[in-house]
This record gives C-alpha cells, sequence and structure tokens, in this order.
C-alpha cells in the first residue's frame, strides 16, 4: 500500500475526497448499520462516471480493496471497509423524467425517499425499499422488493438500462441490446459487476393518495390475527399488499400510552389502486378484532413509503435472517410465535410479507431469483450499541434454526449475511444462474476488484 492521502487523487476528481483528518470522516466512512465499524484510507464522494474512473484507477494504483456505496443501507456492512476506498456514488443525486413514454433516469445516489418524491410530482412511480433513507442502487442491484411488487415486480423488472463503470474504467450503457449479459447481471448480481452511476426505470401510475395505512393488535390476539392474515392475503388481488409483524408497541404518539413497549401485533395493509376499491378491499382485514391502533385512510403513496422509517432509526445495531416460505401451515405460525417470545431487543421486528402476483416472475430475464413461494420472513434483530449482541444474534439464528422446515433455505443477495456463506449465496441463485454469473464475472471483473459484496468470485 503507498499513498493514500486525498491530494495523490485530487488532479482528476471533481468530488470531495474525505481522508481520516476531514471533520465529516465519520458521517461518511459509518454505514446504516453501526454493527460495523470501519475505518477506510479515503473516501472518494464521485459526482459522476469520470470521478468513479479516476477513483477505481486510484484504488489500483495504491493496492486498496474497494468498497462501493449507494445509500449505505448494506446490513452487513458492506459499503465501509478498512483501510481501502469508499467509491461513494450519493453524491449523484440527477433525476430526468419523461412523463409522455414513463421513464425517467435517476442518479445512483438517489434514496429512495428522493425519487419517490421526484416521480409522485407526476404520480408515478418505480417498486421502491420500505425505508426511505435506503438506496435506490444497492436496492436495485440486489433485492428490489417494496410495496409495489406484487403489481409491478421486484424493482429490477423496472429496470430499462444503467451506465455503469467497469473495473477496467470503461464507461458502458447496458440495455437488453447492448452489453445485454451485462444488463442481465445487473438485474439481481448485485455490486459484482461494475459501479453504478445511473439508472433507466419504467415507471408505473401510483397513487399520489392510496388507500393505506397500519393496524396495532396486542399480542395475544396474534395466533387468529395471523391465520387470518394469510387466509385473506393468499386470495387477495394483486393489488392488495402490506406484511404483518411481530414487533413493541413503539413509543409514539398515536399508540395508548398503556401499551407502549407492549408486545404487539402489526399489520400494514396497502392498495396499490383506487382509493375507493381500496377501501373495499381491505375491510375484512381492518375491521378485523378490537385493535390498539386502525390508523388507515386515504394517504399520499410518499407516506406510504416513510411508513416503517420510525422504526429503523440511523445509528442502530442490526443482524438479520431472511428466507422464503413456500407455504405458511399453522405449525409454522406457531413456531414463529413460540419464537417470538423470546425476542431480545424491543426494536426487533419479525415481519411477514406475502408474495404472489408480479413477484411471481419466472425471471430468466434477470439474475434475480425470486422463488415462487407464498411468503417471505424478514427476521431482525435490531438494538442500540454492542450491548447484549451476541444475545440477539443467536436469538435470530435460533428463529431461522426453527423455520427451516417450512422454508426454503434461499434468500435475494441483499439479504444473505457476511457470515452465510457461497453456498447459500450459490444455492439461492440456482446453479445455472450462478454459473453464467461467474462467467459474467470473468469477463467484467476478473480480478475481484468489487469483492465486497455478496460476492461472485471469478473462476480463476
Ligand atoms: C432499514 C433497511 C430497510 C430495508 N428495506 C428494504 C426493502 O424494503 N426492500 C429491499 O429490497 N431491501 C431492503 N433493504 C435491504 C437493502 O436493499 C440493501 O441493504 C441494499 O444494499 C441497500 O442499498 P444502499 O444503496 O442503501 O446500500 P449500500 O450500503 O450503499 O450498498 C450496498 C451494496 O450495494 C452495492 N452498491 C451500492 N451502490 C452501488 C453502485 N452505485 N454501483 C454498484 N454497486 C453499488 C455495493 O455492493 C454495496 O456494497 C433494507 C435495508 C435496511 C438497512
Amino acid at each position: 500500500m503507498t499513498s493514500t492521502r486525498p491530494s495523490a487523487l485530487a488532479g482528476a476528481f471533481q468530488g470531495d475526497l474525505i481522508g481520516p483528518d476531514h471533520p465529516e470522516y465519520d458521517t461518511f466512512r459509518r454505514c446504516f448499520n453501526r454493527d460495523h465499524d470501519q475505518h477506510p484510507a479515503l473516501v472518494a464522494r464521485c459526482t459522476g462516471p469520470e470521478d468513479v474512473r479516476a477513483a477505481l484507477h486510484h484504488a489500483r494504483e495504491n493496492v486498496l480493496g474497494v468498497s462501493v456505496r449507494g445509500g449505505g443501507h448494506s446490513a452487513p456492512g458492506y459499503s465501509s471497509c478498512d483501510g481501502g476506498l469508499v467509491i461513494d456514488t450519493s453524491p449523484m443525486k440527477r433525476v430526468e423524467i419523461d412523463t409522455d413514454a414513463r421513464t425517467g433516469r435517476f442518479g445512483a445516489g438517489l434514496t429512495w425517499g428522493e425519487l419517490d418524491a421526484a416521480t409522485q410530482e407526476f404520480g408515478l412511480a418505480v417498486t421502491g425499499g420500505r425505508v426511505s433513507d435506503t438506496g435506490v442502487a444497492g436496492l436495485t442491484l440486489g433485492s428490489g422488493s417494496g410495496w409495489l411488487e406484487r403489481m409491478y415486480g421486484p424493482t429490477a423488472a423496472s429496470l430499462l438500462s444503467a451506465e455503469v463503470v467497469t473495473a477496467d474504467g470503461r464507461i458502458l450503457r447496458a440495455d437488453a441490446e447492448h452489453e445485454a449479459d451485462l444488463f442481465w447481471g445487473l438485474r439481481g448480481g448485485g455490486g459484482n459487476f461494475g459501479v453504478v452511476t445511473e439508472f433507466e426505470f419504467r415507471l408505473h401510475p401510483v397513487g399520489p393518495l392510496l388507500y393505506a395505512g397500519l393496524l396495532l393488535h396486542p399480542r395475544s390476539a396474534a395466533g387468529a390475527l395471523t391465520r387470518f392474515y394469510r387466509d385473506f392475503m393468499e386470495q387477495a388481488p394483486d393489488e392488495v399488499t402490506g406484511a404483518l409483524a411481530l414487533i413493541s408497541a413503539p413509543p409514539a404518539e398515536f399508540v395508548p400510552e398503556q401499551v407502549r413497549g407492549e408486545p404487539a401485533c402489526g399489520v400494514i395493509v396497502v392498495y396499490v389502486g383506487d382509493v375507493a376499491e381500496g377501501e373495499k378491499a381491505l375491510s375484512p382485514l381492518v375491521e378485523w378484532g378490537d385493535p390498539w391502533v386502525r390508523m388507515v385512510g386515504p394517504m399520499p403513496y410518499t407516506a406510504v413509503q416513510t411508513m416503517l422509517d420510525a422504526g429503523t432509526p440511523v445509528g442502530v445495531s442490526e443482524y438479520f435472517k431472511v428466507d422464503y416460505l413456500p407455504e405458511l401451515p399453522d405449525e409454522a405460525i406457531d413456531t414463529a410465535l413460540a419464537q417470538a417470545e423470546g425476542i431480545t431487543a424491543p426494536l426487533t421486528q419479525l415481519i411477514f410479507c406475502p408474495m404472489g402476483g408480479a413477484s411471481r416472475l419466472d425471471a430468466d430475464h434477470m439474475a434475480l431469483s425470486i422463488p415462487p413461494t407464498k411468503w417471505v420472513y424478514f427476521c431482525l434483530a435490531i438494538w442500540w450499541g454492542s450491548d447484549g449482541r451476541e444475545r440477539h444474534i443467536d436469538w435470530t439464528r435460533s428463529f431461522h434454526a426453527a423455520m427451516r422446515p417450512w422454508a426454503t433455505g434461499t434468500s435475494v443477495p441483499n439479504f444473505i449475511g457476511g457470515d452465510e456463506g457461497t453456498a447459500r449465496l450459490r444455492n439461492s441463485y440456482g446453479p445455472e444462474k450462478y454459473a453464467r454469473l461467474v462467467a459474467l464475472k470473468d469477463r467484467y471483473d476478473p480480478d475481484n476488484v468489487f469483492a465486497l459484496n455478496q460476492n461472485v468470485p471469478p473462476s480463476g
């Protein structure tokens, strides 16, 4: 390793260079997940593809490891590193929307909150993350699950093209006709093949008002409610979406004071379509039981997209397991509820999301593999600081193990942890897609410059 001083890059570089002496070093070196606390040699805040090219050149010349950052939400902490170079694409916030064609070009540094605000000016949207400060870049490349997925598929299903800087510094535009293999790989292959500087999406008419909201029931109702929710969702039209979550009642004003912090069962309801039709379609679920909180009505899509924000404030620590469930039989529900009794941290969320609809796609035309299951669970242990870390991780692993009889044992790449190994990634893609990804890696990144991610190593 030779010089890592910011001045070594300064000539060719338009953006900010943040080294350990910079007053904002801590802001830019940190990931969302504070369980990962890394100290890179340099953060290169890139303004466009030329900056990315210069940063990659600098990393190569100085034998620096590279991590790539969009919104910084990588739960396994891949968007920072120790002693290496962070290629930070978050300054790229350009937005260009063609309302007639219903398409848009978006800088790789946008968050979902920023993209949603821009597209909703025209009543348009693309499937986006459920927490608004998640980055467009990482989510599009490696998972793309959101409230719109039953209607419009995962985010990558709406990707039309991407501008990419490859490991050797080429600036390419990949779409279905140009660099088609690379385009296939960017739709679900994660950050393995290059640094994306711009995404072009097909946009869909959504909102601006949707019928949506949340219900909060006591945990004692969870057994009956989860069964009702399963039966309701499994026959619901694609417009109906949402999630059921085992959580602690949040300390929020809308929650009655006496139940704050108590074990609860929350239900998010969203109807992606006409407000009046949504009210009718969701009424059996909204009217069910005697919830502590029933807060459902017409609301802006941009508000729907922030409903979960307060549950994962910046600065928390997180450990997760995510898996698909072909079915959700009563035994699986009872097992999940029994496991939930042992939750070790009050911010922890155990979320069940319905799949189906357009998320059921048989996606040969993209790297992303979503099995044809009815459910996916997100087991997210969330805590502050480092207190009880091992306990929280052990609980998450024990939940995952207990649910194994009903699970596929697979996940999309963004939800595969750093401790889960290549085998789970390989199984999740399946052998054919994985082999194709390795061939792509050999072609576009044979030296594995982009290794800090859910990595597909080159064959060599
Ligand atoms: C609170 C929270 C909520 C979430 N909600 C959802 C959800 O609703 N749906 C869902 O699908 N996922 C969700 N996720 C997971 C999320 O999709 C991934 O963590 C994703 O990687 C975050 O993208 P980012 O740009 O913020 O991440 P970053 O940490 O910036 O990047 C993650 C990885 O993506 C790659 N990457 C980032 N930017 C680029 C780029 N410009 N070019 C090439 N590669 C790049 C790199 O490999 C990087 O390591 C959530 C995560 C968190 C922490």
